[in-house]
């Protein structure tokens, strides 16, 4: 099965995306990834995207598509993809039906993460990452406490590049771009709406059981 995932930052959609590829197996395509990749390996289209991202500019959608279809043509992927932050607009969703049709592939589920602003934005801020054990703990949801971290406090890193009005405008902007999107899916009667607000475990019960409810 091919899988996309759409969640707003704070949705726990890079956790979840983990899980997936862990428990059912499948391989996990992040356009940003693809992008680094082929910048690293110098080849001519890397070398197109480095100039671009040296001018700041986005990676077009013919860019992103030639990648996607790397993707694809790789027999040892075929069928078992899960979609991390892609598509991000209505012709690259249109695009990649196309291309999947073309490698006798389709989109089995669509997922989309739930989450309200207020407990999306609690989660991003609260964020501490221990810098010696690399745990990663809430301030909010998941405190660090002497049972559950045995490092000295002052280990505790909080990314920084994160205040309330940068996460809400991220958040906004996720929504207004993917509204359209996750129509064109619901059109095509693909589209899974989950509650992403609870326990990471429980969050991905309910993926689980809609994975499976059609693995048969
Ligand atoms: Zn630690």
């Amino acid at each position: 099965m091919n899988i996309i995932l759409f969640g707003p930052p704070g949705a726990g959609k890079g956790t979840q995306a983990d899980n997936i590829v862990k428990f059912f197996n499948l391989h996990r395509v992040s356009t940003g990834d693809l992008l680094r990749d082929e910048v690293q390996n110098n080849s001519d289209l890397g070398s197109k995207i480095k100039s671009l991202m040296d001018k700041g500019s986005f990676a077009p959608d013919d860019i992103i598509n030639d990648l996607i279809v790397k993707i694809l043509s790789n027999s040892e992927f075929y069928n078992r993809l899960v979609f991390d932050g892609y598509p991000r607009n209505l012709n690259q969703a249109k695009k990649l039906n196309l291309l999947l049709e073309k490698y006798n592939q389709k989109i089995s589920y669509v997922l989309s993460l739930k989450v309200d602003k207020k407990i999306a934005v609690k989660r991003i801020l609260g964020r501490q990452t221990c810098t010696k054990c690399k745990l990663i703990f809430n301030k909010y949801f998941n405190p660090p406490t002497k049972k559950n971290h045995i490092c000295d406090p002052k280990f505790l890193d909080k990314r920084s590049d994160d205040n309330e009005k940068t996460i809400i405008n991220r958040f906004e902007h996720y929504l207004d771009k993917t509204l359209p999107i996750l129509d064109f899916y619901k059109d095509l009667d693909l589209l899974h709406q989950i509650n992403g607000m609870g326990e990471i475990s429980v969050i991905f019960e309910q993926i689980r059981s809609i994975l499976t409810s059609l693995e048969t």
